[in-house]
């Protein structure tokens, strides 16, 4: 029994393929049956020395085994750009068990499209096998009515792996050793022309994976790139495709495309193609209304501006501030239906958080920081007592803070408050009190006091 499982595990399928790329002379003779073009370093210029320690690591580990093992998809795009990756993913003709062999440091992780991480100390490189076609339907293939692909498990040869990535830009193949690029549908020169441009039919492909909607906005914000007429016409007529997709897929490229550091723009170009209407509730109401419209563009402005600092930004606190008008016009309601100020705005959040659930789902981490953020707003409000010194040692009261400088900011409540709210944070501790003896009085809602019932005087 064990020796046919260690017959299976080695057997000849196993073993690594026969190596193609790196002949002495480092070219690609092999490709010219593929039809992809092979561009060598004088021509794309791409400086080797821009590619991460892992990334080199992972392809060579690869290569030593006899595998093809190019770095693809966005880096490379970037690197084109000039501008630094943000992560490296690697494409192989290794099936995921070979390459988890290979690396001491990695795991097979995903369902839907099975991958190896490849871990180097802090940094992780995705790998993923060569794909191949995804029509027909079986157990590792499945495609749904709409034309939506489902599962998408079959291993295949480069070729086919160029096919199903999103666009041309995105189907680069670069290789370390010989430092040339495979190009498969002419993506050097569209970049080079800066166009985003779709492989095969836009809509076939929109169909597939409404996400590559959000995609070629996303991307064409960041990198500056103009969407292909063909590219683009279709995405309006099949925005609501995006419905189908499953809630956490809609909320990682949410987050990628808030977190992108040109959220503004990504935001502008959602509107303009149609996709923030109905189909993502978070936008619907953040672009349509001018102070909602006012208070959303400084957060992402905010946002952006942290991103590009490379300082850290919190997930929790961005969608805290896209849903936070939705939170108010609940809130208000909810008073006008007679619930007092604070229960009231307890129930805009639970209510505001539950329907994003359904289409976003927003993960519980990020959503208890946002009813912390808001739960917290009230309180700014209370500048008597010993309240504002327990406000300033709240665990969140600094986000709740730099929420409240965005309220004012964008008109919603007095600047006065923040301002005060900045005084009295940075104050030394013994002024503070001064501080609280300036409260504008009609500024300063006070505590409810509860009215003691006076006890009848005992005999
Ligand atoms: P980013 O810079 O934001 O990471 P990216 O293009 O690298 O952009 P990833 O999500 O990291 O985006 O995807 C890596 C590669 O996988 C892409 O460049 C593309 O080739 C392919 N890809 C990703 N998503 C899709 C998709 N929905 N359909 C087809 N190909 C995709
Ligand atoms: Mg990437």
């Amino acid at each position: 029994m064990i020796k046919k499982l260690l017959q299976r595990v080695f057997s000849k399928k196993d073993k690594p393929a026969k190596h193609e790329t790196t002949q002495p002379n480092g070219r690609t003779k092999k490709r010219a049956d593929t039809g992809a073009k092979s561009i060598s370093n004088n021509t794309h210029g791409i400086d080797r020395r821009l590619l991460s320690n892992a990334a080199v690591k992972t392809t060579e580990g690869l290569q030593k085994a006899g595998f093809e093992a190019y770095v693809v998809g966005g880096a490379v795009r970037d690197l084109l750009l000039k501008r630094r990756p943000k992560d490296f993913d690697i494409a192989t003709d290794a099936t995921p068990e070979q390459v988890n062999r290979i690396f001491r440091r990695s795991r097979i992780i995903g369902r839907r499209f099975r991958l190896v991480h490849v871990i180097f100390g802090d940094e992780t490189i995705e790998v993923s096998t060569f794909r191949g076609s995804h029509l027909g339907d079986t157990a590792d293939n499945q495609v749904a009515d709409s034309g939506r692909i489902l599962r998408d498990n079959v291993f295949g040869n480069q070729e086919e792996d160029a096919v199903r990535r999103d666009f041309t830009a995105n189907a680069l193949y670069y290789d370390p050793a010989t430092e040339d690029i495979l190009d498969f549908h002419n993506g050097v020169a569209d970049i080079q022309a800066g166009i985003l441009k779709m492989i095969g039919d836009p809509v076939t492909r929109y169909r597939e994976d409404p996400v590559r909607m959000l995609r070629a906005v996303r991307l064409s914000a960041k990198l500056g790139l103009k969407i292909d007429p063909a590219t683009e016409t279709p995405i309006p007529k099949l925005a609501e495709l995006l419905s189908d997709v499953p809630p956490s897929r809609l909320f990682d490229e949410m987050l990628k495309l808030f977190l992108s550091g040109h959220a503004i723009q990504s935001a502008v170009q959602l509107r303009k193609h149609g996709l923030h209407h109905g189909l993502l509730p978070l936008l619907d109401v953040v672009l349509e209304q001018p102070i909602g419209a006012k208070f959303v563009n400084l957060a992402l402005k905010n946002t952006d501006a942290r991103v590009l600092a490379e300082k850290p930004v919190s997930p929790g606190f961005l969608f805290a501030t896209l849903l936070w008008h939705e939170v108010l016009v609940a809130w208000q309601r909810y008073q006008k239906q007679g619930n007092r100020p604070i229960p009231a705005l307890h129930m805009a959040m639970t209510e505001v958080t539950d329907i994003q659930a359904e289409k976003l789902a927003i993960h519980k981490r990020y959503s208890v920081t946002m009813k912390e953020i808001w739960g917290l707003q009230p309180r700014f409000e209370m500048r008597v007592g010993k309240r504002p010194f327990g406000l300033l040692e709240h665990p969140r009261f600094r986000a709740a803070y730099d929420f409240l400088l965005l309220r004012c900011e964008s008109g919603e409540v007095e600047m006065e408050l923040g301002e005060w709210w900045t005084k009295f944070a940075e104050t030394h501790p013994e002024e503070r009190l001064n501080l609280l003896k300036n409260v504008p009085p009609s500024n300063n809602a006070e505590p409810r006091t509860r009215r003691r019932r006076r006890r009848k005087p005992t005999a």
